[in-house]
């Protein structure tokens, strides 16, 4: 994109593809990222005839399904809680396999969806985004790919997914491993020879104790490198019949009411009788109930005491911590699996199956790095405090650089050229996690702040999407070339954010909850980023739409 092209006459608001030179793509909506959000937003824009596309940085559609290729890697959302709710036609034709579906179906379904609704030719590939600036004369922004090309739209829509920055360790001499070595995030499309081989997995979040429990009796020897252990409840997984499936289709609408209604996007809710207006056998008999349902029923089913009341959260802990006692044969390495630096649920409960029985395998050993740090990597395996383990493969299930992740890797600049990361140097400050004051027609869907990070991801992703969707419509209708938080009403919500989370007891965990990543610089221990709205689905689609109504309260439409 040439200077002179910068400086071509305003952008008319209009429907019809705005002109494009070779190398410049000019459009009145760009969509970063096709993953579940920008399938879903590039469907509402071209349904209401926008000009739009979408631009990928790999090279396919799916995002995290498209990624987290990993042994293992499925929902822990119900199927039918996650897949789309817009069209009827589709939730009519789609059958999921399973209660928690596993990553092969997922890519399936979205790119079903792609097909369904011809969304591919409004879709470019392999087209990163690594500059995005924008120009207060013109009133657009100019994006930058890595491949050269330059693209103008007025309003960018950045789907970038909450989980999508991989972050891997930084030990000594990690570079010297020989053997195969790779994140979770980046498990090769081809299979991977398992069998007979020594595999070291290094992280104990969902990730990892997917991978951990898919893979151990496929592996010759499985080391798992432990720096602390996670709270961890059975998925309850099962296939759903042909049956079920139509039963769950006379439901659909129901299920989705129920999920708009719940603080998580579920459908459990939490028990509102009170967590001490039962003796300790009657919430004990209750646990045992939730333990064997499935998802997060322990989590989410359960008294909304455990979140804020540290007695209550001691006590569920405490059952939990015997689950595990009992289904760990080895009474040692059951304590090292039990988290003691935090109460259950105050990190993202990771969901199992046969997690904990992985560790009465055999071939499954426990290195605890609390005991025995990692000093380095080697040729030929890792070498800690106490040994040498001789390894083939290292898998790094060690996490993502969450949330604004996305964020930091593209060099975006708003209004006078300031850059989007020093504006959130020590964490996120939007408007509902969809707008950022000082950078104008940038909408974000999942975005920081929002509530997307705290619930069923997919169901606030419909929500953020329909309702940007509508300010979009409001903004062009109104012939508004300019959409931007305003700064107070920045400041409120940002308020809001931090209220939220004060409330909750895992305000001091460490956990990508409160922004917590010891491989990202500034994101240690004690610095807490207000990444996520933790205030509940329906409050927050509450107040979005009280916005709405309100002519969108808290935005400058020029
Ligand atoms: P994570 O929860 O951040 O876990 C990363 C793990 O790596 C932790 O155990 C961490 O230990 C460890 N680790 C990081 N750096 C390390 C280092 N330098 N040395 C040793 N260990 C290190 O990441 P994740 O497991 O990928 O999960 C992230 C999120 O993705 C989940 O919370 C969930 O929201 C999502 N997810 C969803 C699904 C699903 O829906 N089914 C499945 C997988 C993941 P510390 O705890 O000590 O930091």
């Amino acid at each position: 994109m040439s200077d002179a092209a910068m400086s071509d006459a305003p952008l008319p608001m209009t429907t019809t593809s705005l002109p494009s030179t070779p190398g410049t793509e000019r459009h009145e909506v760009v969509v970063l990222g096709a993953g579940v959000s920008g399938i879903y937003q590039i469907k509402r824009l071209t349904d209401l005839g926008i000009d739009a596309i979408v631009l990928e940085a790999d090279d396919d559609l799916g995002g995290t399904w498209y990624r987290n290729r990993y042994p293992g890697a499925r929902f822990d959302s119900e199927s039918y809680t996650y897949g789309y709710s817009f069209s009827r036609e589709l939730l009519d034709e789609w059958h999921w396999n399973e209660r928690f579906s596993a990553q092969p179906e997922n890519l399936r379904y979205l790119n079903y969806v792609a097909e369904k609704f011809d969304l591919r030719r409004h879709m470019r590939f392999n087209a990163r985004v690594e500059a995005m600036t924008w120009n207060e004369d013109e009133r657009v922004w100019r994006l930058d790919l890595q491949n050269g090309d330059t693209c103008i739209a007025r309003f960018v829509i950045t789907s970038l997914g909450p989980l999508s920055m991989p972050t891997l360790p930084s030990y000594e001499g990690m570079d010297d491993f020989e053997g195969d070595a790779f994140h979770t995030y980046w498990w090769p499309k081809e299979p991977v020879p398992l069998a007979g081989r020594r595999v070291g997995v290094i992280g104990t979040g969902a990730t990892g104790i997917q991978v951990i429990s898919a893979i151990a009796d496929q592996v010759g020897e499985l080391t798992v490198f432990q720096r602390r252990p996670n709270w961890s409840t059975p998925l309850n997984n099962a296939p759903i019949t042909e049956d079920e499936m139509a039963a769950i289709r006379r439901r659909y609408d129901e299920i989705f009411a129920n999920c708009a209604n719940s603080p998580g996007g579920f459908e459990h809710v939490p028990d509102r009788r009170g967590f001490w207006s039962l003796t300790a056998e009657e919430r004990r008999a209750f646990w045992d109930e939730l333990y064997d349902q499935p998802g997060f029923a322990l989590l989410a089913a359960n008294f909304m005491e455990i979140y804020f009341d540290e007695a209550a959260n001691r006590e569920i802990s405490d059952y939990v911590a015997d689950r595990i006692r009992q289904r760990v044969a080895d009474p040692v390495v059951a304590e090292k699996l039990i988290p003691r630096d935090h109460g259950f649920g105050m990190q993202r409960l990771p969901l199992e199956t046969n997690y904990f029985e992985a560790y009465n395998r055999d071939n499954v050993h426990l290195v605890d790095l609390s005991e025995t740090p990692i000093e380095r990597f080697t040729a030929t395996g890792i070498q800690t405090t106490a040994t040498h383990h001789d390894l083939d493969l290292v898998v790094y299930a060690t996490g993502f650089d969450a949330i604004t992740g996305g964020y930091d890797r593209i060099e975006i600049r708003g209004v006078d050229g300031q850059a989007l990361a020093d504006k959130w140097r020590d964490g996120p400050s939007t408007y509902f996690g969809v707008l950022v004051s000082g950078f104008p027609n940038m909408f974000m869907v999942a975005g920081p702040q929002s509530v997307s990070g705290s619930t069923n991801f997919p169901r606030a992703i419909e929500t953020g999407v329909d309702w940007l969707t509508g300010l979009l419509e409001d903004a062009i209708d109104r012939g508004c070339t300019r959409v931007e938080a305003r700064p107070d009403a920045e400041e409120e919500w940002v308020a809001k954010v931090v209220d939220a989370h004060e409330r909750m007891l895992f305000r001091r965990s460490k956990g990508w909850f409160t922004g917590y990543n010891s491989n990202v610089n500034g994101h240690q221990e004690g610095k807490i980023r207000y990444q996520a709205y933790f205030g509940g689905a329906p409050r927050y689609t509450t107040m979005i739409n009280h916005a709405a109504a309100d002519g969108y309260a808290g935005i400058d439409l020029a």
